[in-house]
């Protein structure tokens, strides 16, 4: 999900990390921190007194962001789930789960942590900017209490939106999922109820927008699309893992598969296998021994008045990372596999032989059956 994480360090056993997108987000709540918001509120400070403010704010709301972050994984902790590391992207933050809650109230007090930590942060700047002022604190230091206050309580509410991947979807789902005692049903209705409030975001920003508030509309509408995207992704990603907890490869391999020998033709092999299968690619075998395999791609790569003469031994991808799995390894990390290379078939492997073959396509077939059957 991150491709390009910088880990920052460890607290309390758990890694932080930022997402390269965060450094743009820091820098654009720095600049709108010192060209707009405190030049609005407290004028003639200065340029370099707005900087420096900026500065601090952005600080201080990323420290803020930390510690949300770090109550989740604490109580994660606390019920006994285990959490990879807390990691800084472009809309927040996220500690990433190893596994799913066991129960409805882990995952309740779990998702209400951060909020929680949010709001107690705001009211604790809260309570200072009240006080500053009788304190006769500068106005620098007012100023940035002042933010850090309304951040917290924007951070508090936004997550408190019951639309996932959202900290209130994962409440509503934990409601539901206590009512019912079933997480399917919970799920799915709580990722319906999620898109209807994307959907409702959206068209607040549409109204906004027919309005005349055009860069408050687009924002409503930018929010709202995210969110759609997020809550869709997330509820089908809740699904797959659901349905393939603890299944292997070997729960969903074809161990028979169709192979070729190496000393085939390309041509014999387009003729016989290519157009009678239909398969996009072929383990490749000698003597029963497992060389690799040959994918429509390869044979494309020839020219035609070759494939007489050229033989499928000589053009197989050697077995390896990309092209196989172990039978015993998880089908998570199958499709994971077959998303970053972009095959749908894997060979599977078991101590140095091939026992089978894994297809997108039937792990596909299994969710639907699945969401068939629930539905
Ligand atoms: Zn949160």
């Amino acid at each position: 999900m991150f491709k390009n994480k910088i880990t920052l360090f460890k607290l309390l056993g758990f890694s932080v990390s930022i997402d390269a997108s965060w450094v743009i987000i820091l820098f654009l709540v720095v600049w709108s921190l010192a060209r707009g918001v405190f030049p609005d509120y407290y004028p003639d400070l200065g340029d370099s007194l707005y900087w420096l403010m900026g500065l601090l704010g952005a600080v201080g709301f990323f420290i803020c962001i930390i510690i949300h972050e770090f109550s989740h994984a604490l109580a994660a902790r606390r019920f006994g789930l285990e959490i990879r590391g807390i990691t800084l992207f472009i809309f927040g933050g996220v500690a990433e789960m190893k596994e799913e809650p066991s129960t409805p109230k882990a995952e309740f007090f779990m998702a209400v942590a951060g909020p929680m930590a949010s709001l107690l942060l705001s009211l604790f700047f809260g309570a200072l900017y009240q006080f500053a002022g009788s304190l006769g604190w500068p106005t620098p230091a007012v100023g940035i209490l002042g933010y850090l206050s309304a951040i917290n309580m924007l951070l508090a509410l936004f997550n408190m939106v019951p639309a996932f991947p959202t900290d209130g979807g994962r409440i509503l789902r934990s409601a539901l999922w206590w009512i019912k005692g079933d997480i399917n049903w919970a799920t799915r209705l709580a990722s319906r109820i999620s898109l209807l409030f994307a959907m409702a975001i959206v068209f607040i920003g549409f109204f906004n927008l027919v309005g005349g508030n055009l860069i408050g509309g687009l924002w409503w509408i930018l929010i709202g699309a995210f969110l759609f995207n997020a809550a869709n992704a997330s509820y089908q990603q809740l699904l797959m893992e659901r349905s393939f907890r603890g299944k292997t490869v070997r729960d969903f391999m074809n161990p028979d598969p169709v192979t070729v020998a190496s000393h085939t033709t390309l041509q014999a092999f387009v003729d016989h296998y290519l157009y009678h299968y239909h398969y996009k690619m072929f383990p490749v075998v000698e003597e029963s021994r497992i060389l690799g395999s040959i994918t429509i791609s390869d044979v494309k790569a020839v020219p035609r008045d070759e494939w007489p003469h050229r033989l499928v031994g000589t053009l197989a991808q050697p077995l390896g990372q990309d092209n196989s799995i172990s039978a015993g390894a998880p089908v998570k990390e199958a499709i994971s596999k077959m998303s970053e290379s972009g095959l749908s078939r894997l060979l599977v492997i078991e101590q140095g032989a091939l026992t089978g073959i894994v297809t997108l396509k039937d792990l596909l077939d299994f969710l639907a059956l699945k969401m068939e059957f629930e539905a």
